[in-house]
């Protein structure tokens, strides 16, 4: 008999991805779906960084890459991180694996022991408990609703700090909710954390370029806590790249080394070509930033003035990322006639089998009674998915 390990057993599977593919199904059936479901830029690649790939296949860029990749990207990234954050980071403090989500994980195996709590505020990607499970650490979820705009306070991390307290993931802009903390609400939460020194602080600032609040700030401004800072990016989000699968960490030295010797062991360098794209990309023109950053911001303008015409649904307005996570808790309860709403999880499969329209749970990112749209896509999509919607949720009653 086939046995299959209890960590992968305890593992849920990426909701994210499944609804992706459950819609992936239903178009490949001859259904109209709107698929809101997965995150991801619906912008092709930029050319000039298509053109550095293709020469790199024919200057035969084809061979195993450093572990911790390419010293020619680790250089770029450095420069990108001095460029654009003002960080002093030495090509020697970053690695570079396959996306953001290998390297989150690569931090979480390499720094967390069992038993070790790491603070998750939530609403939370749904990757982040499932990897500190993996792990064997203990997520501890912290909760910000609607009403603080998804944002924990200091006294709430405070109280979630415990002597086994190891790390706190971050993510702003945040998946799901699009929320960005500011610099005064991350120096805040700096204040706190710099009480506790053996807590390290991993930053996931994938979404950073898609701000329409002004340049997004990082925790690791705060000269209190950055020695113990990891920050998670890449070019997935910024440059519309989430096939190539290139994302990086910066920070301290024995975490890289550790992140290293893992990589070393169970997936070697990330790939050769796409790793000369994504250089391409942070030494290349960055125009192309704006101009995907405009279409999000017309686009959260968008859907945030259609969600308000659906009854029952309470939104914020997102600072950034490209998600909108209403509270459509007021439909549980309700019926169409043949079927109970009993949860957010009732309400999203109601609106894929009668709207046709793909999004995802709540529940998946710690938030039952929430829903996420993925508005990465065109204007028109959104306007037809936000009118179905609306037509599908007033027959509940
Ligand atoms: N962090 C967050 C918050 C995300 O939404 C994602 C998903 N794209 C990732 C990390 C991983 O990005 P990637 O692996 O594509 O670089
Ligand atoms: N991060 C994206 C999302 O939340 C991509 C899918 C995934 O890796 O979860 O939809």
């Amino acid at each position: 008999m086939i046995q299959i390990s209890q960590r992968v057993q305890s593992l849920a599977p990426s909701a994210t991805l499944v609804m992706s593919q459950k819609s992936a199904q239903l178009k490949a059936e001859g259904v109209d779906v709107i698929n809101m479901s997965v995150g991801e830029p619906d912008f092709d690649t930029p050319d000039f960084i298509k053109e550095a790939a293709k020469k790199a296949v024919d200057e035969n860029f084809s061979r195993y890459t450093p572990v911790a990749g390419y010293m020619s990207l680790r250089q770029a990234v450095a420069e990108k991180l001095k460029r654009e954050n003002g960080f002093d980071f030495r090509p020697e403090q970053i690695v570079v694996g396959n996306g953001a989500k290998q390297e989150l994980c690569n931090v979480i195996l390499a720094c967390i022991n069992p038993g070790d709590e790491v603070i998750i505020p939530t609403p939370a990607w749904v990757s982040y408990v499932e990897m500190v499970k993996l792990a064997e650490g203990i997520p501890v979820t912290v909760e910000a609703g609607l009403d603080s705009d998804f944002k924990i306070t200091p006294s709430q991390l405070k109280s979630a700090i415990t002597p086994r307290t190891r790390m706190l993931m971050l993510n702003s802009p945040s998946n799901p909710t699009g929320s960005v903390y500011t610099r005064e609400e991350l120096k805040a939460l700096a204040d706190v954390l710099a009480e506790y020194p053996d807590v390290l602080i991993l930053a996931d600032e994938i979404y950073e370029h898609i701000s329409f609040a002004g340049k997004v700030a990082s925790i690791a401004e705060n000269e209190n806590v950055r020695d113990r800072v990891v920050i998670i990016n890449g070019v997935s989000k910024s440059y519309a790249m989430t096939g190539w699968r290139i994302g990086y960490m910066a920070g301290p030295v024995e975490v890289v080394k550790a992140v290293t010797k893992l990589q070393g062991q169970y997936t070697s360098g990330a790939s050769s070509i796409a790793q000369k794209a994504a250089e391409a990309a942070y030494t290349g023109p960055q125009e192309c930033l704006e101009t995907m950053r405009q279409a999000f911001e017309r686009r959260r303008d968008l859907i945030v003035s259609l969600a308000k015409e659906i009854p029952g649904w309470k939104v914020n307005c997102p600072q950034g990322a490209f998600y909108l996570f209403p509270d459509v808790s007021s439909y549980i309860g309700k019926s169409d006639g043949e079927r109970e709403i009993k949860s957010s999880g009732d309400y999203v499969m109601y609106i894929l089998e009668k709207a046709h329209v793909a999004c995802v749970d709540g529940a998946a990112f710690c938030a039952p009674g929430y829903m996420r749209l993925s508005y990465a896509t065109s204007d028109d999509n959104i306007r037809e998915a936000m009118r179905r919607i609306r037509e599908a949720s007033v027959l509940l009653k």
